[in-house]
């Protein structure tokens, strides 16, 4: 049996965080088993769904490294499949047109509530005798459709993440509805359960891997198999992404979808790395910081948690923080010139760029990390409080004069270890300070902050572009 799995994306919105994770652990497990893993676009809400929402996730998963096969499904062109299902649920007597209205609905659970019961379809329209229905059918009553649900059966599955899965179906509701609201000579919108049963069966899906918000739907997609004699897939359930509070991760939470993260600058590498983390523990032996190629070696139902996962800002800062360090200076060259484009700055040489690329690369956590460490290459930097409380240190001023009438004496070819030593030594000697205080206060002019990367490898860099006399001039 060839192992073909699904993500099923409604497009009503952009790739969210928990999507991308289903999708990559549906990847993984696919390709462990050397399988495949298709899409299929669920579009059957047309109000919410955006063919940009479509593109987006599409987008998203291509920049994670998802590849799928085959073209997708698009599930509001299968509708005739989705209706000719349910005509046969009606032909044996499965479904029913129920004709209770809203209001009637509501009143129904009202009473149930004051009783303290669960809500629930009372199954009232089961049994419609062909008079009661030739009734409403003349008084033109629009019906929705019904699928009989038996409240005795016990529904029985071995999830692959959370074992041996037992469910009443006196808990689920009474009667589904599988079929919007409509005249009654004509079947209604299909609705969620029964298309994703017709349409995983159609496409030969073997194992629906999604989130554990689904289960009661797999109860009720469990019964639909049955009922039209379709062989049920395995089912995975796996567990939800958690916020700090232990609730599950919403647009409150601030950052959910992928283009977010892509566009505060984590790497697709991080992002799959930690989303596979988000629910799964590597076996022993293995680091936490992988490609998705190698956890696709390793990756199985058995260690993914049952727990829902916390979302941990640290751990995915470590982990982009690993890929970019591990990034050749090339590849992290690539991701920083469209933003530094972005500001508008002007590149010099491709040589030069590539140095400055190696200098701050260590540094960065984000992508766009690389924006502020780089600002002072390209522009004269704002001198901010701590550069400027260095500027005020005794005898600072004096130094960086000192150090400036040096540049200015010597013949200027750029700025090595060697020369860069001997003018900060006679600097400091003829300004009567240490050289410490020279180093800090050049610190201070080049870069407008204490913070950055090594002082002679900077002032170097910059001194291919210009003498920087500018910059030690302002300080003094
Ligand atoms: N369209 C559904 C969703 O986005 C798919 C659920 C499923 O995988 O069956 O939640």
């Amino acid at each position: 049996m060839t192992v073909r799995v699904r993500l099923a994306p409604s497009p009503t919105g952009t790739l969210h965080i928990g999507t991308a994770r289903t999708a990559l652990y549906n990847w993984l497990f696919a390709t462990r088993e050397g399988g495949q893993f298709l899409l299929r676009i669920e579009d059957t809400d047309k109000e919410r769904s955006k063919p940009e929402y479509t593109t987006n996730i599409l987008e998203g998963l291509k920049w994670l490294g998802l590849n799928w096969d085959e073209e997708p499904i698009i599930q509001s062109k299968r509708i005739n499949e989705h209706r000719s299902a349910i005509q046969s649920l009606l032909d044996l007597g499965l479904a029913y047109r129920c004709y209770v209205t809203d209001k009637e609905l509501e009143i129904m659970r009202e009473g149930q509530r004051e009783k303290g019961k669960a809500p629930r379809y009372d199954n009232r329209h089961r049994n419609l005798s062909f008079e009661e229905e030739s009734k409403f059918l003349s008084e033109g009553k629009e019906a929705v459709i019904r699928f009989r649900i038996e409240d005795e059966t016990l529904i029985q599955w071995n999830d692959l993440v959370r074992g041996q899965m037992r469910w009443n179906a006196s808990d689920l509701g009474g009667d589904m509805v599988i079929a919007r609201r409509a005249p009654a000579q004509r079947i209604g919108d299909p609705l969620y359960n029964l298309v994703v049963v017709v349409d995983d069966a159609s496409m030969g899906i073997t194992h629906v891997i999604r989130g554990e918000d689904h289960i009661a739907n797999t109860a009720k997609q469990l019964l639909l198999y049955k009922a039209l004699g379709l062989e049920s897939p395995q089912f995975a359930h796996t567990p939800l992404i958690l916020n700090q509070e232990g609730r599950k991760l919403s647009k409150r939470d601030g950052v959910t979808s992928i283009n977010e993260f892509r566009s505060m600058g984590y790497t697709a590498e991080a992002m799959a790395n930690y989303m596979t983390l988000l629910g799964w523990s590597v076996p022993e032996g293995m680091t936490e910081r992988f490609s998705i190629n190698q956890a696709s070696l390793v990756f199985g139902f058995d260690r993914v948690n049952k727990a829902g996962a916390k979302f941990d800002w640290d751990k995915l800062n470590w982990l982009n923080a690993q890929v970019i360090h591990n990034w050749p200076s090339e590849a992290l060259l690539k991701s920083l010139k469209p933003l530094w484009i972005k500001e508008g700055w002007e590149l010099p040489n491709h040589e030069w760029c590539i140095d400055l690329t190696k200098l701050i690369g260590p540094s960065l956590t984000l992508i766009n990390d690389g924006v502020i460490q780089s600002r002072p290459f390209f522009e004269n930097p704002i001198l901010e409080t701590d550069g400027i409380k260095q500027l005020e240190v005794e005898g600072a001023k004096e130094a960086l004069k000192c150090l400036l009438e040096n540049i200015n004496k010597s013949p200027w070819d750029g700025i090595n270890q060697n020369k860069a030593k001997e003018l900060l030594e006679n600097s400091a000697k003829s300004a009567g300070v240490k050289k410490g205080l020279i180093m800090k206060s050049l610190r201070a002019a080049l870069l407008g902050r204490m913070q950055g990367p090594d002082l002679i490898s900077t002032w170097s860099l910059l001194a291919r572009i210009s003498k920087d006399s500018d910059r030690l001039r302002r300080c003094l």
